[in-house]
């Protein structure tokens, strides 16, 4: 007899003995004739149907119960990034070129915090911002990579994950499209926490990253730049030469992100430096020095001249002194990046988030590329010191 059936007898015996009216089907009138059913044949039965019913309802709750608990209260997400410090002054720009740097700041930004606002990772936002700039002339990443003294375009990334200390960089690759994409390839698809040139490349090739012919990195005003400085022979002080910046520098793209989980995440990408030689390899790729990331503390990405940030191990020294001295995030980047980096004669800055979405955009130069998104979907870019 199906269990229907024995309901609906129940009923009419409710109904015949109550001498009630009817009840329309709800949880009452199945719950009860379960207990009074006319035939005591069928109470035993009923009474295994109402059991199984009964812990089939527990095991749906103490799921629901169990997703709840998986979701965490969303905390407060929030991004920033940066597009290269270096001596940039409102006299060396023209207004057009200043709209176009916030426009692609503005762009990198809003693709960062989409993913953060659908509830993404801070992963996937600090490569979503980076492939935006890592996609434009305008920085010295990608796209816009100078080029070496050969006539190369050597990009340098990394990324780095603040909830697992879990990393990963390319160096002196010459035909990934998104530098930064292999450097997350490198972290969650191999065994290894750095690649270096063709083997680096064969790994994102095999990891289907697109690749392209290295002229698609051919920028005529970098290219220029490069012919300018060698005519001159300018020397070290040439080789930090970044036409954009109108000065010796830089240009380095980086990005960090927190999460609604509380999740902290740090990349950085670079073409380096213009002219630089013999297989050079900046701050960018090195965790510690370019990027770093740690939940107990901050997640960091610097731009500068990266041998001197190499020297510091600026991004881990900012980090380290939140844990270790209890400094907040403001003192830590004050004292890396305006004491520690100019005593030893480097320049540059830092981009830097802490857990409670606390901002860092600390830099001794006359300007960073810049730009900060909050919880509350303010963003706001910057080119000067002031
Ligand atoms: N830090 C980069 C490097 O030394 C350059 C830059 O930030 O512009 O390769």
């Amino acid at each position: 007899m199906g269990v229907f059936r024995l309901v609906k007898d129940a009923q009419n015996y409710a109904l015949r003995h109550e001498n009630k009216k009817y009840w329309p089907i709800n949880s009452r009138t199945f719950i009860l004739p379960i207990f009074v059913h006319p035939e005591p044949k069928y109470n035993a039965v009923m009474k295994k149907v109402m059991i199984i019913i009964l812990l089939i309802s527990l095991v749906g709750c103490s799921e629901k119960k169990s997703v709840l608990q998986e979701e965490k209260p969303a905390g407060p997400i929030t991004l920033v990034i940066h597009g290269g410090a270096g001596t940039i002054k409102r006299e060396n720009m023209t207004g057009e070129r200043e709209k176009a740097y916030h426009a692609k700041l503005q762009e990198a930004l809003d693709s960062g915090y989409a993913v953060l606002e659908r509830g993404g990772k801070s992963l996937e936002a600090v490569m979503a911002a980076i492939k935006i700039m890592e996609d434009s002339p305008l920085f010295n990443a990608g796209k816009g990579a100078v080029f070496t003294n050969e006539g190369r375009n050597e990009m340098d990334a990394s990324i780095m994950d603040g909830s697992t200390l879990m990393a990963g960089s390319v160096a002196g690759v010459t035909t990934i499209k998104n530098p930064i994409t292999a450097a997350y390839a490198v972290m969650t698809k191999s065994e290894h926490v750095m690649l270096i040139g063709g083997g680096a490349e064969k790994f994102a090739a095999e990891q289907s990253l697109e690749i392209v012919d290295p002229s698609y990195f051919f920028d005529s005003t970098r290219y220029k730049q490069l012919l300018k400085l060698k005519e001159k022979e300018l020397g070290k002080e040439a080789n930090l030469f970044d036409p954009y910046i109108n000065d010796k520098k830089f240009g380095t793209v980086g990005a960090v992100a927190l999460d609604q989980y509380g999740n902290i995440a740090a990349g950085t990408s670079t073409g380096g430096m213009s002219n630089k030689k013999y297989g050079r390899v900046g701050d960018a790729p090195i965790i510690g020095a370019g990027t770093y990331a740690d939940n107990k503390s901050c997640g960091v990405s610097a731009t500068g001249w990266g041998e001197y940030f190499i020297r510091l191990s600026v991004a881990r020294d900012i980090t380290a002194m939140m844990e270790y001295a209890g400094l907040t995030l403001q003192q830590a980047a004050d004292s890396v990046v305006m004491k520690k980096v100019p005593a030893l004669g480097g320049d540059g800055g830092i981009i830097a988030l802490d857990r409670q979405g606390n901002v860092s955009m600390t830099f001794n130069t006359t300007g960073m590329y810049r730009g900060y998104i909050t919880k509350k979907g303010e963003a706001k870019t910057f080119i000067y010191n002031d």
